[in-house]
């Protein structure tokens, strides 16, 4: 049986290097789509970082197995959100990944193929930095199930060119760019809410002109937002009435408007 058959869109996300905030970005923007009604599966194949199990409160769980295949996390008690991680196999969890590309490849053959998916409307598989044996192994496995990719990069010029690498990239390997995202553009006061510019800013959106591929939009840099992340905590609901909270909900609902992928 095809373990995404009940997968309506598959969603990759990209960034040229580390650190720019591909996976929280990832967690937020599934976190958004969930409160949107939709039911989300995250997939983290950042085998050298897997990050995402902590950043959704879920670090300490672990994963059955049933007749077909491993069946991933649900973060949420209302069950929309689901998650499996390379973090949920780690015998230690401070043990970092040391695995040649065959095994990798592997791996990640058995995450796509053997993980049983629920009724998803997206699954969002979060990628390593970089263009490397992982990307090539999820587009091998996944290549006709793929929707796209999402692009984040930071506002400074060295990480849009980063950027422009990963464009180069969906280029030479036929996935379509469904949107650019600029995270830590600007910086959210935590006293006085105020946003100021401590980068550039607009890197992402002049890219996107540029490479004429959808600006799906920015988000700030925001401490309270760190700190959720850091406990496990929901952002969307501890703050709900932040300014960050509203510049992700706006990328999330401008996704599925234009996003009315197939
Ligand atoms: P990547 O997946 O690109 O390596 P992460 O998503 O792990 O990056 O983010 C790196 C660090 O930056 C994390 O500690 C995360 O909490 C923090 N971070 C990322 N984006 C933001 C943001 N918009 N506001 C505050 N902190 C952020």
């Amino acid at each position: 049986m095809d373990n995404l058959e009940s997968v309506k869109h598959v969603i990759v996300i990209l960034s040229g290097k580390g650190g720019v905030g591909k996976s929280t970005i990832a967690t937020q923007l599934a976190l958004c789509l969930t409160y949107s009604g939709k039911k989300v599966g995250i997939l983290d194949v950042d085998l050298c970082g897997p990050s995402i199990p902590i950043m959704l409160g879920v670090a300490d769980a672990s994963i059955h197995q049933c007749d077909d295949g491993w069946v991933p996390v649900f973060v949420d008690k209302e069950q929309k959100l689901s998650l499996m991680s390379i973090g949920f196999l780690l015998n230690n969890k401070d043990d970092p990944v040391v695995w040649r590309g065959p095994k990798k490849n592997g791996m990640i053959k058995q995450f796509v193929q053997d993980v049983v998916w629920d009724e998803l409307d997206y699954l969002i598989v979060d990628t390593p930095p970089g263009t490397s044996d992982e990307h090539l192994a999820v587009l091998e496995n996944l290549r006709s199930r793929i929707d796209g990719a999402i692009l984040v990069t930071t506002p400074q010029a060295v990480a849009i060119a980063d950027v422009q690498r990963e464009l180069t990239f969906c280029r030479k390997t036929k996935l379509p760019v469904l949107g650019i995202i600029e995270n830590m553009s600007g910086y959210v006061c935590p006293h006085c809410s105020e946003c100021s510019l401590v980068f550039s800013q607009g890197g992402g959106e002049e890219l996107s002109i540029r490479e004429d591929v959808p600006f799906l939009g920015r988000v700030p840099l925001d401490p309270q937002l760190t700190l959720c992340l850091e406990n496990g905590q929901s952002f969307l609901e501890a703050f709900p009435k932040s300014s960050t909270i509203d510049a992700i909900k706006k990328i999330s609902q401008k996704f599925i408007d234009e996003n009315s992928i197939k």
